[in-house]
């Protein structure tokens, strides 16, 4: 979101599949698919601009709740990147649901910034099957899986994150290269990198979870 220098409201963007929020030079030309153009007081010669190939994305005006978050965005979680994240706050709200883990992962409103590569990279890392129940969470073990999502996000943050295709890039137009370093995500009948049986892929809530049979074991029924 970009909150506004006067006045209590901010302007959010959401991307839906496949929108990009570029800074471009004024004088580039424009994009094919530009759907929004916005100046700058300022002379740094830079513009912003939306640039979506389908249009499930946008740019909206919200007024500000508490804590300067457009009022829509008011109940999103903070990322656990996020020096304010509250870990112990986490935990409880894992052992108080009646969920599984990868769930709560990408339960916005526990957490954010998580989504189904990363989720997957970091039950990887923790040896978590993504059907574990949280509410048997201990502390060490919440603990020691944040501290694998937090570097999953991190490594996948020094190289550009996860480009699939050009549509995903930064606000210069360059893709990521962690697609390189995945361990689970996309990497179905390869042999797991720490014991060598092959990656298994299952549907789940209309998007696939990779994960090691061997390595991350699932509940008892
Ligand atoms: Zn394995």
């Amino acid at each position: 979101w970009l909150p506004l220098a006067d006045g209590p409201e901010s302007v959010l963007a959401h991307l839906g599949m496949s929108g990009q929020l570029l800074v471009r030079p004024e004088a580039a030309p424009d994009e094919k698919h530009l759907r929004i153009r916005v100046r700058f007081a300022d002379e740094t010669g830079t513009e912003l601009r939306f640039v979506d190939q389908r249009t499930f994305g946008g740019l909206s005006l919200h007024p500000n709740a508490a804590g300067g978050l457009p009022d829509v965005i008011a109940h999103i979680a903070r990322d656990p990147l996020d020096p304010e994240f509250d870990d112990a706050a986490f935990h409880a709200a894992l052992r108080g649901s009646r969920t599984t883990i990868k769930r709560a992962l990408l339960n916005q409103s526990l957490i954010s910034g998580v989504g189904n590569i990363y989720a997957d990279e970091a039950l990887w890392r923790s040896r978590l099957h993504y059907e574990r129940p949280t509410a048997g969470f201990t502390r060490p073990r919440t603990a020691e899986l944040l501290g694998h999502v937090r570097a999953v996000l991190n490594a996948a943050l020094d190289v550009g994150g996860t480009s699939f295709d050009s549509l995903y890039v930064n606000v210069n137009g360059e893709s990521g290269y962690f697609a390189r370093s995945l361990d689970a995500y996309g990497r179905e009948d390869e042999p797991c990198r720490r014991c060598g049986t092959p990656i298994r892929r299952r549907p789940w809530m209309n998007r696939s979870s990779y994960f090691c049979p061997r390595c991350q074991r699932p509940p008892r029924p």
